[in-house]
């Protein structure tokens, strides 16, 4: 019986909307939906028909093999989540109640989910106001601090913000220095490098995600990385509820059900190849982006314009008072032409979740969240979409001029 596989090809004339927005109708060109097309189709089929509808088989083996050569590193598994890969990676660091971890407060929720739930708690350490990403100047003394006062340190989780890499030839020697390990938050990041080096191979070990707005997709998963084979093999075992491998059901602790589907890994297998036409085009967008504003006061973009990055979200940071204008002003305008545009994440010390938890807080974060915007970016926007986003905003700033 033929398959009816319905799939957003580039062709169609409308992105799918991204699962944070299912309820929103409005718009119609968005932030960074799902780039799919025939090439996953195809393979997701193949996978579908080759019997392995489990969360085991060849395609989950070769997508870990495709992105630990992808990035450089020994060893790969993959998962449900990036949040999942975070939470075992630090497992595997021996992360658990009684200790800290240093992480940024300009990110998603779930860099600091993750370590709430190994019982530890988060430190939250302020931005860069350059990049978004963690401050690697306030470092030293948060890490003196937080161990003068007797806490234990389990990790250092910096985040490559927007796809933009941490600062890691500044930040892993304090690292070393202070004898904390780094779990890299490389969800946003897959494809980008800083100095060379690949995102996704800093640190003890990192995550990825394929979450449904993120560079490459399987709708939703994630895969840890590391050099430590010995860390990997443990959170693949973890990952499948601690089961050993023998025929009755042997569980000699508590472990998570995390592994992906193999038929999801066969869709990240497919989106992979095409990740360096997917960067490019993210990159395109950045550039006509970075060409609008440059000649536009008060405007600049976040993190850097480099070749280094894979450009996944580009952000706009608004100076009102010499702009004449608000960035919520603009997303209002966006809006009311269907256009989805986002605030940068909301820091998580200001969430009533992470209230109260302490960190080394400078405001840079919280400024960056009042005055930044994330513009549509992603690799489904056809030269028509990019037309439209420029010409809306060029008539805004020409009203707001
Ligand atoms: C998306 C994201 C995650 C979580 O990934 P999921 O696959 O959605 O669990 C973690 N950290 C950052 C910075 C992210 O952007």
């Amino acid at each position: 019986m033929p398959l009816e596989v319905r799939l957003n090809h580039r062709s169609g004339n409308l992105s799918l909307p991204t699962p944070r927005d299912a309820g929103r109708t409005t718009h119609e060109i968005y932030l960074s939906a799902p780039d799919v097309g025939p090439l996953e189709e195809s393979f997701l089929v193949s996978a579908l028909r080759s019997g392995w509808a489990a969360p085991a088989g060849p395609e989950l083996t070769a997508f870990e093999r495709e992105i630990a050569e992808r990035v450089g590193v020994n060893a790969a598994v993959a998962l449900s989540s990036g949040t999942a890969a975070l939470h075992l990676a630090l497992l595997g660091l021996g992360v658990g109640p009684g200790q800290v971890v240093v992480v940024p407060t300009l990110t998603f929720v779930a860099t600091a989910n993750a370590v709430t739930y190994t019982g530890a708690r988060p430190a939250f350490i302020d931005s860069d106001p350059a990049t978004g990403n963690i401050d690697v100047s306030l470092l030293p003394e948060l890490l003196e601090k937080l161990q003068a006062s007797g806490q234990r340190v389990g990790a250092v989780l910096p985040v490559d913000i927007f796809g933009t890499c941490a600062d890691y030839s500044a930040l892993l020697p304090i690292c070393a220095a202070a004898g904390v390990p780094v779990v890299e938050d490389a969800a946003e990041a897959l494809g980008s490098a800083h100095r060379g080096r690949p995102a996704g191979s800093f640190g003890a070990a990192a995550a990825l995600s394929f979450n449904g707005n993120k560079v490459i997709t399987t709708s939703g998963g994630g895969m840890l990385l590391s050099d430590d084979r010995v860390l990997v093999e443990r959170a693949r075992f973890l990952s499948t509820q601690a089961r050993l491998p023998v025929s009755h059901y042997e569980h000699p602790e508590v472990g998570y059900n995390y592994r992906l589907s193999n038929l999801l890994a066969a869709v990240g297998r497919a989106q992979l190849q095409r990740l360096d036409e997917m960067i490019r085009r993210r990159r395109q967008v950045r550039e006509l982006y970075a060409n609008l504003f440059a000649t536009v006061p008060g405007v600049r973009l976040l993190g850097n314009c480099d070749d280094e990055a894979n450009c996944w979200l580009t952000c706009i940071v608004v100076e009102p008072d010499r702009a004449g204008w608000h960035a919520a002003e603009l997303a209002a305008h966006l809006a009311g032409h269907g256009i989805e545009s986002r605030p940068i994440w909301k820091p998580l010390h200001l969430q009533a979740a992470y209230e109260n938890s302490g960190g080394l807080l400078t405001g840079a974060a919280q400024r960056l969240f009042e005055t930044g915007l994330a513009l549509p970016s992603g690799s489904m926007l056809s030269d028509r979409q990019r037309a439209t986003v420029l010409k809306t905003i060029r008539a805004f700033l020409a009203a707001s001029g």
